[in-house]
């Protein structure tokens, strides 16, 4: 203890004996201590507690109370203050009791030596300022430690969050590796699989634990595919959506697509991971679009596309190898008419069938496609190195599917016939492309079209140029009205006793370059283009005035039944019998003698509204003709329910009358059934007189053809008309009896 402590130390001495208390007083005060004084045991307690003294100095032996009660008091009360106890020599067994009692020393009367009570007191200061000192280091050390326990604590709560945490989170990468659609894979550097998820059982049908183990590389179809997967990634690091076949369960392949990374760690060691995904369905569809792209979808045929392709790739070959090929361009005649008015399904039914027949002519080699409605193409490659030869073998499929095609087919309740008109093109010729073969076949068709239909015909280098005509045509004849370039001409109708008794209004077309154009060229053109409306207009109103002129001029009698042709478009139209009543009223022609020609197809159309129409023109007193009548696929039943008035027998029928015995046959059931029905009939394309003979003696009244005369221009018409009113001296229809005979 320093001096300065020892001296601030204050000490209690108790004794009843004054001389004692003085001078240990004195003695202490002259070392620095502060001393203060009690004179018995009741005193020193109450200053005991007044002045908190650092050390007590108590005599044992005192009236009331004793050093023993004192020592009680404070070793209870303050147990780290010393207190020595004071004797006298003759109570040695007091210091004994009092040493039990809790006195930290005991010093004995008489002190013959004062050194003895200083060094007691400093002795026991000491001792007291360790214990304290002591017990504050203990203090401390069990702070340190608690602090120490509650941060373990602490950090051991946050040490058991985390692995929380992680059990959690690794349960829901868990669920999801295990609820994975695609496969999770992992392979070491051997490739074999360390991990694999489950969801392989769905994808490949395996069993996880069954592939575990396995090299990766057993379960692809295509080695050299995994080998160049494993460049890439060693390349690369990774690859995405890397195209595989793998091997399922079954042993089948499947379309996979693999994403996946290379892991190599500075050790050498690392792995492969990554996910694969069935792509089967990805592929189907894909494969499904690439079908439609190059199919035409109602037919499965090769469509235009596929079609160029191939006839690329054969013009390639045929030049290389010196072989000759061949493209059949098959145009449907007269198709529109039958989809127009038996309905789409029915047509579509038909190409399907007309599909199915073109296919069976053919040999495997062979292309057959559809490249537009009823339009095929066969393509033969590789016919051989003579020219002759091929043409030969072109011609003969042509024939042979000519022949196909004609046989009848059944639709519902339809009896149809279909004739095609086909064109064939060689090649290799000079430098074309596939694009121009395609061309030439097409002219060539035209060609077989122009020729009458039914008919093949071979593609010859000046035909392109008319081809050529063809597209200009569409151009030039947006401008033929304006430009006053259509013509109408007139073919007259004869009755029975060889007078003219109507006519018929053909259009023509005055092209400035072509010349005249007949109707068979361009209609189909204006109803392509939609021009047809236009122009039925045109004819109906030029018709409509020359009725008017007629009705007042000397042809009045023999002009009575002026008929004009009717494109199914026209008539479609909702509004076109008020449009043919504006035209009566405006050019105020007389009804009555305006006829109105619909082909088969129209009528059957749609019914109800072909009815409805027909009945106008019947209040109108417009009357109505079936034009080529018997080229169709009708029943003649229906016709009853029609207000009809007149029958045109086709001219195709009027041909070979007199030569095909079953054509004669229908021409006579034609004429009974519409004089039956009350229907007038008049027969088209009279070119002889025993045609007209036949005809006649088969109860036909009303005939028109070349062997009267052939369409005129107005003024050509009229003088015809004029003339046979006034010489009567052209026909004599019945000026064989005979012939009536020999057709009975
Ligand atoms: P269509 O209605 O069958 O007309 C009869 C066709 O037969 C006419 O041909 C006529 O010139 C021809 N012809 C007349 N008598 C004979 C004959 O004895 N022998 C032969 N071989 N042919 C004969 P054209 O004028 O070339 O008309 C062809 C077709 O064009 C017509 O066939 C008709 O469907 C259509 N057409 C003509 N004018 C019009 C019109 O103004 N509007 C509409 N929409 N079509 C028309
Ligand atoms: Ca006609
Ligand atoms: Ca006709």
């Amino acid at each position: 203890m320093d001096e300065l402590q020892e001296q601030s130390a204050v000490i209690l001495t108790i004794d009843d004996e004054q001389a004692i208390r003085e001078s240990f007083h004195l003695y202490l005060e002259d070392y620095g201590y502060t001393v203060i004084e009690a004179e018995n045991g009741q005193a020193g307690i109450a200053l005991f507690e007044s002045q908190k003294p650092d050390l007590v100095l108590v005599d044992l032996r005192m009236p009331e109370v004793d050093g023993l009660q004192v020592l009680a008091h404070v070793v209870s009360n303050s147990p780290d203050t010393p207190i020595i106890v004071v004797s006298g020599t003759g109570v040695i067994d007091d210091v004994i009791e009092a040493l039990h009692l809790g006195a930290w020393d005991y010093m004995l009367k008489p002190l013959q030596d004062l050194s003895v009570l200083l060094h007691a007191v400093r002795k026991n200061l000491d001792r007291s300022r360790l214990t304290l000192e002591n017990r504050a280091y203990q203090e401390h050390l069990e702070l340190e430690v608690q602090k120490r326990t509650e941060e373990l604590r602490l950090a051991n709560d946050e040490m058991l969050a985390t692995n929380n945490r992680l059990l959690l989170s690794e349960k829901k990468y868990r669920s999801i590796f295990e609820s994975l659609t695609d496969v999770y894979f992992q392979v070491d550097l051997q490739g074999r699989l360390e991990e694999i998820s489950p969801s392989i059982s769905s994808n490949l049908e395996y069993q996880r634990e069954n592939m575990l183990g396995t090299r990766l590389y057993d379960f692809f179809a295509e080695p050299e595919r995994y080998e160049s997967m494993l460049d890439r990634l060693k390349q690369n690091g990774s690859v995405t959506d890397f195209e595989v076949l793998l091997l399922d369960g079954s042993g089948l392949e499947r379309p996979c697509a693999v994403t996946a990374a290379h892991e190599v760690h500075a050790d050498g060691t690392g792995r492969i991971y990554g996910v694969f995904r069935d792509i089967t369905e990805r592929k189907q569809a894909e494969a499904k679009i690439e079908y439609q792209a190059y199919h035409d979808s109602l037919t499965n045929l090769p469509n235009r596309r596929l079609l160029l392709d191939r006839l690329e790739l054969a013009l390639h070959r045929s030049r290389r190898h010196g072989h000759e090929g061949a493209l059949l361009l098959i145009d449907l005649d007269r198709f529109k008419t039958i989809n127009d008015s038996l309905g789409h399904s029915v047509g579509d039914q038909l190409l399907c069938e007309i599909a199915l027949r073109l296919i069976s002519v053919l040999r495997e080699e062979d292309t057959v496609a559809r490249i537009g409605g009823d339009e095929f193409v066969v393509l033969l490659a590789d016919v051989g190195h003579d020219t002759q030869a091929t043409a030969r073998r072109a011609e003969g499929v042509a024939e042979k599917i000519r022949h196909n095609l004609s046989l009848p087919i059944r639709i519902k309740d339809h009896e149809l016939y279909i004739t095609p008109s086909i064109g064939i093109t060689l090649f290799p010729m000079q430098h074309e492309d596939a694009g121009a073969v395609l061309r030439h076949g097409d002219t060539a068709m035209y060609q077989a079209k122009a020729a009458g239909r039914n008919t093949v015909r071979f593609f010859l280098p000046g035909m392109q140029e008319e081809a050529d005509q063809r597209l200009g045509m569409e151009k030039d004849l947006r401008l033929a009205i304006s430009r006053n370039q259509l013509k109408l001409f007139f073919q007259a109708q004869i009755d029975a006793e060889g007078a003219v008794c109507g006519a018929e209004a053909l259009l023509r077309w005055e092209h400035p370059e072509y010349g005249l154009i007949t109707p068979d060229r361009f209609i189909p053109v204006a109803e392509e283009t939609g021009l047809i409306l236009p122009i039925g207009e045109w004819v109906l109103q030029t018709a409509c005035e020359l009725i008017t002129k007629w009705s007042n001029s000397e042809l009045s009698d023999a002009l009575r039944h002026i008929a004009v042709n009717v494109s199914p478009w026209q008539f479609r139209q909702p509004n076109f019998p008020v449009q043919v009543e504006r035209i009566l009223a405006r050019t105020k022609a007389d009804p009555g003698r305006l006829g109105l020609e619909l082909t088969e197809g129209v009528v059957i159309d749609n019914v109800a509204d072909t009815v409805d129409k027909m009945d106008s023109f019947k209040m109108l007193g417009v009357k109505i003709s079936i034009d080529d009548f018997g080229t169709g696929y009708s029943s003649l039943s229906y016709l009853k329910k029609l207000p009809l008035d007149i029958l045109k027998i086709d001219r195709s029928f009027v041909e070979d009358v007199t030569e095909d015995e079953s054509n004669a046959a229908i021409v006579e059931t034609i004429i009974s059934m519409a004089s039956h029905l009350g229907l007038e009939v008049i027969a088209e394309g009279v070119e002889t007189q025993e045609q007209l003979d036949f005809l006649h003696s088969s109860g036909c009244r009303r005939f028109q053809g070349y062997y009267f005369t052939r369409p005129l221009p107005v003024e050509q018409f009229e003088a015809f008309v004029s003339n046979s009113i006034n010489e009567k001296s052209f026909v004599a229809i019945t000026a064989n009896p005979d012939v009536d005979e020999l057709h009975r």
